[in-house]
């Protein structure tokens, strides 16, 4: 039942909803939070007397989190599963959907963590296999793909490899050491994240991030005989540009051009998303954008997903979160 398999089930894709508490500087300026968690799947709209009956006001899920769950919980009770299918061979990916400054940064480096730890344990248990955990980091900004762990700022190139799909040409994997050594390459690649941020407002809000773990193991009986018995599989945690950029359909001025590409990476993994959820019938347009593109051989087939819709609790931000909600009940 968990994998799919022989009879051809497709695995539905798993949709977890956080939302964050208000932060400080929210409380201090005394915004109010509108949306609660009622139980473990429901999350409810409580200022219905202002919004009428324009909207639902219970959004139900696979699974949502309280603001005061941790990182830990989600991780636990969310994402570990479908991170942790990479070590049995099987690819999947695990998004983070949400407007800027909802917590998708926050909860994707902790279950990057979280995923590597676990990871290491299953490595460290099973010494009748060799593993290799390698580590890359893309960044997809206006439809340029940038490799994080380098600091010239050089775009990469997508090529259609006959047998493997899309690949990153000349793109950097690191051999992972250990935890430490995975904290350090992410701070790297956030310090590299940053890069032009000055020239660019929000950079980060509007560039997507691709975190890639690639596992590779082979018995090690037969490990001088360079047999064909290696198991490789990835799991991808994609830190997306911040949400309101697919609602900005027609950002003006010197923006338009960078806006509409943000828009077709976020745009069509939503309609890639609602195509795979639906069971995968007809043509998927991967093609139509870097980010599905790249991601296309990871999510087809038997591979697994889960998207981690974060919200922002505010008053203020309720457009906004009604949005994320929306993208979600669609990939349900
Ligand atoms: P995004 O990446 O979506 O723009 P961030 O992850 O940067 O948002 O989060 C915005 C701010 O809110 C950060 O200061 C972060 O530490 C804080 N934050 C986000 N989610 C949580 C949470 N669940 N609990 C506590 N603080 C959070
Ligand atoms: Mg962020």
């Amino acid at each position: 039942e968990k994998m799919g398999g022989v009879g051809g089930h497709e695995e539905k894709i798993l949709v977890l909803v956080r939302l964050r508490p208000l932060s400080e500087k929210e409380i201090a300026v005394n915004e109010v939070a509108d949306w609660e968690c009622i139980n473990d799947t429901t999350i409810l709209y409580r200022n219905t007397l202002r919004e009428g009956s324009t909207f639902p006001s219970a959004y139900t899920f696979d699974r949502v989190f309280r603001g005061d769950c941790s990182t830990k919980q989600v991780y636990e009770e969310g994402a570990k599963e479908i991170a942790l299918s990479v070590v049995g061979g099987i690819n999947s990916s695990i998004f983070a959907y949400g407007q800027t400054s909802s917590g998708k940064t926050y909860t994707m480096v902790g279950i990057t963590e979280y995923a590597v730890a676990d990871i290491f344990d299953y490595i460290n248990k099973h010494e009748e296999r060799a593993f290799v955990l390698k580590f890359s980091a893309i960044e997809i900004y206006n439809e340029i793909i940038r490799d994080l762990l380098r600091t010239e700022n050089t775009s990469l190139r997508l090529r259609d490899d006959p047998e493997r799909g899309p690949l990153v040409e000349k793109l950097t994997e690191e051999t992972l050491r250990d935890r430490v050594h995975l904290k350090e390459l992410l701070s790297f690649c956030e310090a590299q994240r940053q890069v032009g941020e000055t020239y660019l407002n929000d950079k980060s809000s509007r560039s997507h991030q691709i975190i890639r773990l690639t596992i590779e193991s082979s018995a090690r009986e037969f490990m001088d005989k360079s047999n064909s018995t290696t198991l490789a599989a990835s799991v991808n945690f994609v830190d997306l540009a911040g949400s309101e950029r697919a609602s900005q359909a027609l950002s003006a001025g010197s923006r338009l051009k960078e806006g509409c590409h943000i828009n077709r990476s976020l745009l069509t993994l939503g309609t890639v998303i609602r195509k795979l959820s639906k069971g995968r019938q007809g043509h998927i347009n991967y093609r139509d954008s870097k980010l599905t593109r790249i991601l296309q051989p990871f999510l087809g087939g038997n591979s697994r997903t889960a998207i981690i819709c974060t919200l922002s609790p505010t008053r203020s931000h309720v457009e906004q979160t009604r949005n994320t909600l929306l993208f979600a009940c669609c990939a349900k």
